[in-house]
């Protein structure tokens, strides 16, 4: 029987105000306090987190033990934290990986860009954070892990499992540990199917918060498939800045929205004076999706990935190896989110049903009752993709004229949560609008009347 006093009612009242700033809530809600206990003018108290890799932790714990200090009579206060991370929900999962909590794709639209770099040092990151990790290397182009995270030799049979390797403290498995040195694979779609259910199924991999899942670079059937048969939290996708204004990310994006695996963001890497910098924290801005960070276009990045020792791990103090690690907090933060099971603090404009493409336009009606209306050409005009708006420097490339004066909509297709892809009959594809930009230009009278000038 847990005992409860007045003092400690007071104390969770106070508690109230300290507040998880990446899932909106106090903590006393969010269900983070545990073992409150009182003993004279003493306080202590548990606050679990939903990841250990909280960039507020340090925060939260100060906040939480000057609000019990405000209850009257507790002058000692003793706050321990904890962290439990919480699983995705998914029986493909339980089936395959009971013990892995979250599986996370790391993506890109194209190779080049850096991505198994990434999520090598997201790997490490998160370990160093205090997770337990597992990176899981599906690139069968070129798996390049066993390198970076220095690591070689075979994973050995034991018990019937396969023992992963380890490095740097993240457990490992590689498509490059069962490929023969010099030949070209040619994977096919059953044999790969097959090895991934293997790579889950028959691997010790053991209780993991996270396995991180170097994915092969591009969007063709492997990723497809891939992605298919492993039950994912959700993907991060890594893109430079000049390729997400050539639409290169966009790709990956649309392939997990047709698989319905959450996108939990974007990261910049060979962010700098060479590539550009920010342009995807603008593209994450327009459509609505959560920016993880950039990552600087660095020598020493490379040269510690070529050496087998990241570095997230080797040079923890340097720019670079902060840089990851900031990373590794936000994407631990949006997994947290996804897995909480807290839908959005609707503020977010949401259409109560799914669009529909009339003669007249497409229309949508939203949660609040308000209904829009939006002729064809007036949205396809207000486009705000990389083709049809400079990412860099938010100037508008689409020239009005060669949009057909009766262009459609041909299809919609939801992007998560938040907004839609539209296809149009002047061949353009590229198009999201999420549903806060759609509220935003919205073409009713009432609507033109509260907005002083039209986007
Ligand atoms: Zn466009
Ligand atoms: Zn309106």
């Amino acid at each position: 029987m847990v005992e409860t006093t007045p003092v400690h009612e007071s104390i969770l009242q106070a508690l109230r105000r300290v507040k998880d700033p990446d899932l909106g809530r106090d903590i006393v809600s969010l269900g983070f306090v545990k073992d409150l206990k009182v003993s004279g003018d003493t306080a202590s108290f548990t606050i679990e987190l939903t990841t250990p890799a909280c960039p507020v932790r340090e925060q939260m714990k100060e906040e939480a033990r000057r609000a019990a200090l405000s209850v009257l009579p507790i002058h000692q206060v003793e706050v321990k934290m904890t962290a439990q991370v919480r699983p995705t929900k998914s029986e493909q999962k339980d089936r395959l990986v009971p013990l892995v909590k979250n599986i996370i794709p790391v993506a890109s639209g194209k190779g080049g860009v850096g991505k198994s770099t990434v999520s090598a040092n997201l790997a490490v990151a998160l370990q160093r954070l205090g997770a337990r990790v597992g990176l899981m290397d599906a690139d069968v182009y070129g798996p390049s892990i066993p390198t970076i995270m220095g690591a070689s030799g075979s994973p050995l049979p034991k018990d019937g499992k396969l023992q992963p390797l380890v490095a740097h403290d993240v457990k490992i498995v590689s498509m490059g540990f069962f490929m023969p040195k010099g030949d070209a694979v040619i994977w096919r779609g059953p044999m790969l199917h097959k090895a991934v259910e293997q790579f889950l199924a028959d691997v010790n991999w053991g209780d993991l918060d996270y396995l991180v899942v170097d994915l092969p670079p591009g969007t063709g059937d492997i990723q497809l498939s891939l992605c298919q048969l492993i039950p994912l939290t959700g993907a991060a996708v890594v893109s430079t800045p000049q390729d997400v204004a050539l639409n290169v990310a966009e790709k990956a994006i649309i392939m997990f929205n047709k698989l319905r695996t959450p996108v939990l963001g974007l990261i910049e890497n060979m962010s700098g004076e060479i590539f550009g910098r920010g342009g995807v924290q603008r593209y994450c801005q327009v459509h609505g999706l959560p920016f993880l960070g950039e990552i600087p276009l660095s020598g020493e990045i490379r040269k510690t990935s070529d050496s087998g020792s990241p570095i997230a791990i080797s040079d923890p103090a340097s720019p670079e190896a902060q840089a990851f690690l900031r990373v590794a907090q936000n994407l631990a933060a949006q997994v947290s989110i996804k897995t909480s099971g807290i839908t959005e603090t609707s503020e977010r404009p949401e259409p109560k049903e799914f669009a529909q493409i009339t003669k007249e336009g497409l229309r949508i009606l939203w949660k609040d009752g308000h209904e829009s209306l939006y002729p064809f050409r007036h949205l396809r005009l207000r486009c705000s993709c990389a083709q049809c708006v400079d990412e860099m420097t938010g100037k508008k490339r689409l020239q009005e004229e060669t949009v057909p004066l009766d262009v459609r909509a041909l299809a919609l297709s939801p992007v998560g949560r938040y907004a839609y892809h539209i296809e149009w009959s002047d061949g353009h594809r590229s198009g999201i609008y999420t549903f806060e930009y759609l509220r935003e230009i919205c073409p009713c009278e009432a609507c033109m009347a509260t907005r002083r000038t039209v986007p």
